[in-house]
């Protein structure tokens, strides 16, 4: 189940850094370069007929520029100088659909190397506090040069386990936000070929151990008293670890709703989560990826 690169060739997907620039300045930018820019996609078939020097604007994220899959710019000044973040257009779904206000008190639970994290300060304009853990310190470490790269100044980083934070501690109590992305199978990432899977008794042992470590991250992050929405993203497609986790998250958490997201988006949730969405190289021209929205349902509103 794990796609191979052969499979297919992955558009270049390049996030404009707007703490730092914006969508106009990056597009006039590549066009003095010698791109010629064809405007906004209106279909996902737009981006697969991409080549040559020509790029896009994404249909479904506004801040996403989308290139011919052989275009690398990692060497690229607007990247050097943190101006573009090169991330899969998937991988943009969590922060962009959370879309916290400027003020907001958001806490990411799992953050390094920290492309959401910056993604979240962009969209927060660096106003309000962004409290990002990880527990893996030689990720964090890289995640301040990131984040430092990218302008970021409203996040406060700490070297915590996220189960261990305590959701009414008087420092985190206020959190109104949450981005979780934990550790997941990787199902979903395009790799190169691997050739020595582990046995399936080994796979299901680990799949199983990632599932329970999921669904107690998510119902650690529904413990936030003042926690207004919570998205919960793995680069994983096995419904053990998406569709699954959440179900069980939403049974536990009986004042929680689902947010139908992307009505336009062609990969939906497996039923009944189809206000969910996944994302895949055959159907979205992405990595696999699964993202879920929660909610806290206000006492007295109407379910949609
Ligand atoms: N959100 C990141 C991004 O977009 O750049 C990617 C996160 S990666 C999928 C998962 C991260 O969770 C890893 O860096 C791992 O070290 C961290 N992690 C695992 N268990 C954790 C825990 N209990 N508390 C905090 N971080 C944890």
């Amino acid at each position: 189940y794990i796609q191979q690169a052969s499979e297919t060739q992955l558009p270049r997907y390049v996030r404009v850094n707007t703490l730092k620039t914006t969508v106009e300045d990056v597009i006039d930018y590549f066009k003095r370069e010698g791109f010629s820019y064809q405007g906004r996609a209106t279909r996902l078939t737009d981006l697969h007929s991409l080549a040559g020097n020509t790029f896009l604007c994404d249909l479904h994220i506004p801040d996403v520029l989308v290139f011919p899959h052989k275009k690398d710019f990692h060497d690229h000044f607007l990247y050097q100088a943190g101006h573009v973040i090169l991330q899969d257009k998937a991988s943009c779904l969590p922060a962009y659909l959370l879309n916290p206000p400027p003020g907001a008190l958001v806490l990411d639970a799992c953050a390094a190397p920290g492309n959401k994290t910056s993604h979240l300060a962009a969209i927060m304009r660096n106003k309000g506090k962004l409290f990002a853990f990880d527990l893996d310190a030689k990720r964090l470490s890289n995640m301040s040069t990131l984040l430092l790269r990218a302008g970021v100044t409203c996040q406060q980083l700490a070297h915590q386990d996220f189960l261990q934070i305590d959701p009414e501690s008087p420092q985190y109590s206020g959190v109104e936000y949450i981005l979780l992305d934990p550790s997941c199978s990787g199902s979903g990432m395009v790799w190169l070929h691997d050739s020595s899977p582990a046995p399936p008794e080994e796979e299901k042992n680990r799949l199983q151990a990632l599932a329970a470590f999921q669904q107690r991250c998510l119902n650690h992050a529904l413990r936030f008293p003042r926690l207004q929405r919570v998205v919960y993203s793995t680069c994983s497609i096995h419904k053990q670890e998406n569709e699954e986790v959440v179900t069980a998250c939403l049974k536990d958490n009986q004042g929680y709703r689902l947010v139908s997201l992307l009505p336009s988006w062609p990969e939906r949730g497996l039923p009944p989560l189809t206000q969910c969405l996944r994302a895949s190289t055959s159907k979205t021209l992405t990595h696999g990826f699964f993202v879920a929205l929660l909610e806290r349902q206000v006492p007295g509103a109407e379910d949609d």
